[in-house]
């Protein structure tokens, strides 16, 4: 007998709000429209067309990449796709893998490396700090790992590996690759791929590149990428499998169906970001997000991290206390149809700065959201002082539109 005919399914227009939340968590993040209309697209996937998208794809993506040589590839899946794509092409199974782990996002990294079959070692980095070079050289020098995998940006607590250039130098002298997950960081603040000698770049489409989810991008470097190709022994993972992506990505051929709209979709990220250009784009996420920060501590609330390592593409707020993580965020998204983000692990609410975040009508919007909910429940806190640090500190920015 076949199965009865689902008969109360609700429209999504009836289950979407009629004036969607402003996205202002720790990701997806809200995309522009010319990012919008090209996921609405399909073409085939092989052929002139797509070729010629290809190749610019890759071009753009190189200079996002800050790398001249190395190879992009591109994922039908999320920023986890990646990450595991990254670890499967360069962790050979039996291999020592040094895992720095700050938090949720680059432990991760450590689940994954483990599942290939390596040997791991991990560096647990106390919450609300990063590594230091020293910690990692002693690691190494007491492990030998051959691979190490880091995080630039912990999204999880809003921690920044700030001396990644450092620790990319010592795999470097100490023969090890460096696999470097900046899901939440690439295009908000510098990562020189060739420059730092870092042998894999993880990023997803719906952080730092304010694109949808579900479509990523890898970077490897040289030296990765003859790595992979020298390996005998044949991937565990047929999708993630570099060699095979190769076929797609560099060789006109076939792979798998690649995901054409999330194609189409990061190419209007990536081609926004050039035009836009990286110094650009930087300086107005480290403004924005400053003039964030600078609001909220004027308010009278607290940053999660130190400025030393705070990361500046999520900010995290401590919670006062008597105030409630999960009614804060209800209250921000049915009062003022904000959305921010709860949190993994310490009792924070985290605000994204990531794309289409950094733009001075939704900080406004956002800052003035979260003062006023927080009230709500019962905390004082200077909302026009917020306010108006907000807007004085933007206003010394002199950001472009
Ligand atoms: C979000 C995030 C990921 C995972 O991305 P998904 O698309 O959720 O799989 C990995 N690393 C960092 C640093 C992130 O912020």
């Amino acid at each position: 007998m076949d199965l009865p005919i689902p008969h109360n399914i609700v429209p999504l227009d009836n289950i979407l709000p009629d004036e969607p939340l402003l996205m202002m968590g720790a990701g997806p993040v809200p995309i522009p429209a010319k990012v919008a209309a090209a996921n609405g697209i399909v073409i085939n996937h092989l052929g002139d067309t797509m070729s010629q998208i290809i190749e610019q794809v890759k071009v753009m993506g190189r200079y996002v990449f800050q790398t001249e040589r190395g190879t992009i590839l591109g994922v039908a899946g999320p920023g986890s796709a990646a990450m595991e794509m990254a670890v499967a092409n360069i962790v050979v199974p039996g291999d020592k893998v040094l895992n720095i782990c700050n938090g949720f996002f680059s432990n991760r990294l450590w689940e994954m490396s483990k599942r290939i079959g390596a040997e791991t070692v991990k560096l647990e980095v106390p919450d609300a700090v990063s590594v230091s070079p020293q910690q990692v050289e002693e690691y190494i020098i007491t492990h030998k790992p051959n691979v190490i995998t880091i995080v630039q940006g912990e999204t999880s607590n809003t921690v920044c590996n700030h001396q990644l250039p450092e620790i990319a130098a010592l795999a470097k002298r100490y023969g090890c690759f460096i696999i470097v997950d900046a899901v939440c960081t690439l295009s908000t603040m510098p990562l020189k791929m060739d420059e730092w000698g870092v042998d894999a770049v993880i990023t997803g489409g719906q952080k730092g590149l304010s694109c949808i989810p579900g479509i990523s991008l890898v970077g490897f470097s040289e030296a990765a990428w003859t790595h992979i190709h020298n390996r005998k022994d044949d991937l565990k993972h047929w999708c993630l499998d570099a060699k095979l992506a190769d076929q797609f990505w560099n060789k006109k051929s076939y792979h798998y169906t690649a995901p054409v709209s999330g194609i189409l979709a990061i190419h209007e990220a990536l081609r926004l970001i050039c035009i836009e250009t990286l110094p650009i784009r930087f300086e107005r996420h480290r403004r924005c997000s400053e003039a964030l920060q600078n609001g909220i501590e004027a308010m009278g609330l607290e940053l999660h991290v130190q400025p030393e390592s705070r990361l500046n593409s999520v900010v995290g707020i401590n919670l006062p206390q008597g105030i409630n993580g999960k009614q804060l965020l209800s209250q921000m998204s049915s009062r003022y149809r904000v959305e921010i983000s709860g949190s993994f692990g310490p009792n924070i609410v985290r605000i994204g700065q990531m794309g289409e975040q950094c733009r001075a009508h939704n900080l406004f919007r956002t800052l003035h959201a979260l003062g006023s909910s927080i009230k709500a429940l019962g905390h004082s806190v200077n909302l026009p002082a917020g306010m108006a640090m907000l807007e004085d500190t933007l206003g010394r920015a002199n950001l472009p539109e």
